[in-house]
This record gives C-alpha cells, structure tokens and sequence, in this order.
C-alpha cells in the first residue's frame, strides 16, 4: 500500500432516489430541531424532520443534560423562554416525568436552596451565596423522548429516524434539499426551505455557508443507579466539612466536573452525571470523539468504585448508562447575517428583530440566517455568534427559542411567496407571540407565569 493518511481519492458519482419532499426539512431532532419542527407544522407547513439516532432529544435525551436552564431573567425576575420549552416542561410534569420548584419557592431562602440545589435549579449565574432558587426544570429524558414523539405525530410531521445527514444539494446559491446516508444507501429529501438544527452546522457548512470553528470542554455525562439521595443529602448538609474531603477526591478521580457532579432526577435513587470532562477535542473528528468515550468511560468507572467505598448513600450505586450522545457543547458556528457577541450578551442588547430569548438576553432574526446562501435557516447551538458567546449562550431553552422562530419564519416565508432572507420579521414575531413564544421584542407583552408554576394549592387554602 502507498496511499497516505490525509491523501484525497475521487468517489465516483452515483444516481441518489429522492426519498421524500417537504416544504420543510428540518435536519437534526434535537431541542432546537423539535422546536422548529413543532412550530412550521402549527403554521401550516409541511415539514419532514431528520435525525441519525433512533429517538428524539438530541443532547436533551440522547445527551442526558437533564436540567433545562437559563430561561429565568435576574434582572427583569421573570421566565424569559416560553413557548415550545415550556410546552415540553408542562407536559413532561403532567406525567410525573419533570420537577421544578413553583414560583414561592424562587428566591433566596436558604431552606429552598437545601430543598432544590440536587435538582440543579438555581441560578448559577448569581454572585450570591447560596445561589438563589429560581424557574428551571430537571426531567427524565425518556420523557422527553416520549412527549416529543406525541407532539411530532400530533402535528403530522413526518418523522424519518436512522437517516445521517451527508450532504446539501445546492443549485446556484439555494439549497433545494439534502442527501442522508441510511442502511439503505444515499437518499435525497428535497424541500423548499432545510433547517440547519444539527448543532454541529452540518447542512450550512456543506452548502458552503460561511463559519468559524470554536472549540469547547467534551463530557461523557452518565447516570448512576442505586443513590439513596436521602441519605447522601442529609450527610451533606449536616457533615460539611467532611463531604467536601470525599467530594473534593471524587472530582480528582473524575478528572474534571462542576461544582455539582451529580444532580436528583425525577426517578428515584437515579441521579445523572455531568462529567467527566474531556478539554482539547474536537466534536467533529472520529478519533477525538473516540477517545472521549474511552476515556470518559475509565474515569467512570474509577469514580464508582471510589464513591461505593467512601461516599454516603453511594454504597450500592452502579452505572445505568453512559450518554448515547456525546457532550459535545461547541464545534462549527455560523457567520450569519448577524454575530453575536459576549458584549450583546452582558450588556442584554436588544434588537428590532428579535426573535428570541435566553437567561437575561436576546436574539435578532440575523443569528438564524447565513450569508450567501438562500433557503437555509440555521438554530441551536451552532447559531451565528462568536465562539465565547456560544458559551454563555447555548442552553437548551434558548436553543429551543430560536428553533420555535425558525419554524415560524419558514412557514411565514412560504405562505408569502418570499425566501426566508425576506420575511418580515414583525409577522414573525407576532405569531410567537400568538402562540406564548416570547421573542422580547418591543412589543412583547410581560406574560405571567404559567399555571401549572403557581402555587396554586397554597392559593386555594388562604
Ligand atoms: C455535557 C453538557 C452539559 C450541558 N448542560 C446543560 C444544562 O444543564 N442545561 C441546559 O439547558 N443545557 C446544557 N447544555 C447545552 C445543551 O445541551 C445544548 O446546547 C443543546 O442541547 C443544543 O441543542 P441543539 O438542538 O442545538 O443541538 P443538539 O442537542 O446537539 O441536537 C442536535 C441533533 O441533531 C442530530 N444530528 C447531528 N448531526 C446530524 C446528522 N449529520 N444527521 C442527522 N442528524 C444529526 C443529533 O443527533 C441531535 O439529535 C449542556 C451540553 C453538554 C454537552
């Protein structure tokens, strides 16, 4: 053999069976990819929604990153992600698959914070000690997996699972569909407008959209089984000084992890894991991803036999599983039409345009749409911003925002008769609205919290 590692050979060219066509296609079903499948079908679209792995969730349910987080504005002290997100809280709740704490709970009393910090909902972003309870909800992610399947056959978007997307088919500048690899051979799904929610820029780097590469910690996160929580809380709060020796030792052990490395989840004596992490990898490369699981799954191992021996309540732990998808947080971001920046961030720059929300800021129509190429919307956490932005900025409730106004202005491009470079964004907006999005705009309103937060039982008695 004389061939050379990074060698180029030609494949040959083959004819591809169009399998399917849409108005929209949707690529990735992950939080933003749900989102934006959800609300271009509620707006009267055809959509078709692609995704490799054989559930829906992506990091939300395949990732198992089980706290959604950064939907409560400190400043303004309201939730600023509804919509879509919310619909998923509420419905996960209804069957006993997410907890969160109610709006008497928020805030900071520490006898909250001892109720709550294991669930991860409190506002991690706050100087004060100890961090204020505020809105966020930890789930199950089959949960998640279920609700999102009823809400996609409720709607009659037609789901096609186990197809990897390969390629973008671009003719002078717009894209007219995609081509997935399957256990069949290559497919095409044509459509009028695709939708980027890979998270890994996928389809607009393909179609030759211009990007950044940006490059963040990888985690194989994972769940133990066998916690008695009760007692590894209680030996917590009431021996401080000697949990944190143990704890201290296991964070060794796990090679890198969070202030928490491990939080409740709504079953019991299961928590999850987000940890170990892995720096200097790249999402994109076989090998790095390779070596993330492998690695990953050593320090794994090495922490549960350390915890059954030395930490409370961890005496008869065990692995349950490790993520089917790997804690990628960072990899390609677009260059759209707008790049948001930290300083848009801290500063909670507010634009004309906006059409979503996160923790305390906001989005413009511009973070959706890439440069050059037409028919092409991108949301999740590959949206156009710089890579430190990314990182403040990249939670799953602003994902699934930006998905939701994706959907909208796809549906809203189409029953105009103009591409999605040309939508008019007021009718965007107010169609979020419409439908309990908040896209903080000028004109949104200040909407109170939902129902099912309220304390409503306490409400009732007094
Ligand atoms: C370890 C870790 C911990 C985190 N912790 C939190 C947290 O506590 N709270 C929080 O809110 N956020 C957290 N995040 C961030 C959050 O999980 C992600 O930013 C968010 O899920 C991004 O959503 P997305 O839809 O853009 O992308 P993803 O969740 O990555 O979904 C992308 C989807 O596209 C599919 N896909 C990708 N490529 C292809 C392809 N070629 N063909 C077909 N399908 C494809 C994937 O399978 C997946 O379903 C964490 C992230 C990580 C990695």
């Amino acid at each position: 053999m004389h061939t050379k590692i990074n060698d180029w050979i030609q494949e040959s060219a083959h004819d591809v069976r169009i399998a399917a066509t849409a108005q929209v296609v949707v690529v990735g079903g992950g939080p933003a990819g749900l989102s934006a499948a959800v609300a271009a079908a509620r707006n009267g679209a055809e959509v078709i929604l692609l995704e490799r792995y054989n559930h829906l969730g992506g990091l939300a349910a395949g990732g198992m990153v089980l706290v959604l987080d950064d939907m409560w504005d400190s400043h303004r002290q309201e939730i600023s992600v509804r919509g879509n997100c919310m619909t998923m809280i509420e419905r996960m709740a209804a069957l006993g698959l997410a907890m969160f704490p109610k709006d008497h709970e928020w805030g900071g009393d520490p006898e909250m914070y001892k109720r709550w910090a294991r669930w991860g909902t409190f506002d991690f972003h706050s100087k004060t000690t100890p961090h204020p309870i505020c809105f966020a909800a930890a789930f199950d992610p089959d949960g998640w997996k279920r609700v999102a399947l009823e809400m996609v056959a409720e709607l009659g978007i037609k789901l096609r699972l186990h197809s990897w997307f390969s390629r973008t088919l671009v003719e002078d500048g717009k894209v007219k569909g995609v081509i997935c690899d399957t256990k069949n051979g290559r497919e095409a799904i044509l459509a009028d407008v695709v939708i980027d929610t890979t998270g890994d820029l996928d389809v607009a780097a393909s179609a030759g959209a211009p990007h950044t590469g940006g490059n963040y910690i990888v985690t194989t996160v994972f769940r133990l089984g066998g916690v008695d929580t009760e007692t590894a809380e209680r030996f917590e709060q009431e021996e401080p000084e000697k949990f944190a020796e143990i704890d201290r030792q296991a964070k060794r052990v796990l090679g890198g992890s969070w202030a928490y490395w491990w939080l409740k989840t709504p079953l019991p004596g299961i928590v999850w894991c987000n940890c170990p992490h892995i720096p200097g990898l790249d999402g994109t490369k076989v090998e790095d991803l390779t070596l993330a699981e492998v690695k990953g799954r050593t320090h794994i191992h090495a922490l549960v036999d350390y915890v059954r021996q030395n930490m409370p309540g961890f005496e008869n732990c065990h692995v349950i599983d490790v993520a089917p998808q790997t804690g990628v947080r960072q990899t390609r971001l677009l260059e759209g039409e707008y790049v948001m920046t930290k300083e848009d961030l801290a500063q909670r720059t507010r634009f004309d345009d906006s059409i979503a929300r996160g923790r305390d800021y906001y989005m413009p129509y511009g973070v959706l749409l890439p440069k050059v190429i037409d028919n092409l919307l991108v949301a999740g956490r590959h949206y156009s911003a710089t890579s430190q932005a990314q990182k403040m900025s990249r939670e799953i409730p602003p994902c699934m925002a930006m998905g939701e106004a994706a959907g909208v202005a796809a549906a809203v491009a189409l029953s105009s008769g103009v591409t999605v470079r040309n939508v008019d964004v007021a009718t965007v907006q107010r169609l979020l609205l419409a439908q309990g999005a908040d896209p903080g705009h000028d004109g949104s309103a200040r909407l109170a919290v939902p129902p099912f937060i309220r304390n409503t039982a306490a409400q009732e008695a007094a």
